[in-house]
């Protein structure tokens, strides 16, 4: 008999597949707990209805918040960093997170944020000062613009006031490193932004090309797969512009539905790779199987 205590945290943090050339790595920044009020556009017994579906309690759920490292091969880039504790008590440390794919904060070369909430770019903070030493940083025009106004964010609800603070904190920690891009530019290494506004006014997706395959990475246009693929007008009270939000949502699944994209995203399952697919007026979250080869070994039945 083993008398080894349970540890009590999961055993991995990082996920790896690899996209053409390029090797993506899922990291877990682990996760926040939101209550059904924080929803708007859904009643809570469809609400509820929806999670009795997927096999999970009712009247809330626990989200996971992850970012995603992409090796080119010549450059390590980021989308999104992680929460860093600024998004509840249960987010974890980073770059310390970093180490669980193998890298530190010096080997990030480029970090685009899907948008500039706090728990998709707190972690570039580190009491204060810039996380990553050597990291340039790319943000869309439309969501620096909004981040960094003070008239947006005088008329912003209380609980979202310092949200500000942190971007224009973010701005000074970086200064000289930190720059903005236009809607659907390109930006290098097979990278194309692809905006999904609403959620903020600069939301973004990231459609990511190697070698003939593609992945498209959103941040937060689907939060919660069991509510929001059956009921896509469902929207939470973090969007700054909900109609909008909610045809980028029926814009950008219908995208993922048509073309079969691979696709992940910030708030999905771990490791949070899948597809979208069509049912009926609605969709449905299809997660990838789990991948056992990153090294893209050719299928060899034993018999
Ligand atoms: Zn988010």
């Amino acid at each position: 008999m083993s008398a080894i205590a349970p540890t009590r945290v999961q055993a991995t943090r990082a996920y790896r597949r690899k996209l053409g050339d390029y090797e993506i790595t899922a990291l877990s920044d682990g996760f926040v707990d939101l209550s059904f009020g924080v929803w708007q556009g859904i009643e809570q017994e469809a609400f509820d209805a929806a999670l009795t579906d997927h096999f999970m309690p009712t009247g809330g759920f626990r989200n996971g918040i992850t970012s995603f490292v992409i090796n080119t091969g010549a450059k390590i880039i980021m989308i999104d960093a992680g929460a860093a504790g600024l998004f509840g008590p249960n987010s974890y440390h980073f770059p310390d997170n970093l180490a669980h794919a193998g890298l530190t904060a010096a080997d990030i070369d480029l970090v685009i944020p899907t948008h500039a909430h706090p728990d998709h770019i707190g972690a570039l903070l580190r009491d204060g000062q810039a996380s990553l030493p050597n990291a340039e940083i790319r943000v869309n025009q439309t969501e620096l613009d909004f981040w960094t106004s003070e008239a947006a964010q005088a008329k912003a609800p209380d609980f979202m006031r310092g949200w500000w603070d942190l971007v224009r904190g973010v701005d000074r920690a970086y200064a000289g490193r930190l720059t903005s891009f236009a809607d659907n530019a390109a930006l290098g290494d097979g990278i194309t932004h692809m905006p999904f506004p609403g959620h903020t006014p600069g939301h973004s997706g990231y459609l990511i090309e190697s070698a003939g395959e593609q992945l498209l990475i959103w941040g937060d246009l689907v939060v919660h797969h069991a509510i929001q693929f059956p009921h896509p007008q469902a929207s939470m009270i973090f969007d700054i512009d909900p109609g909008l939000g909610h045809q980028s949502r029926l814009r950008g699944l219908d995208l993922a539905a048509t073309d079969k994209l691979l696709t992940a995203a910030t708030h999905l399952p771990f490791p949070t790779f899948g597809y979208v697919a069509r049912r009926g007026d609605a969709y449905q979250w299809v997660p990838e199987t789990w991948r056992y080869d990153v090294s893209g070994l050719a299928w060899q039945p034993v018999v």
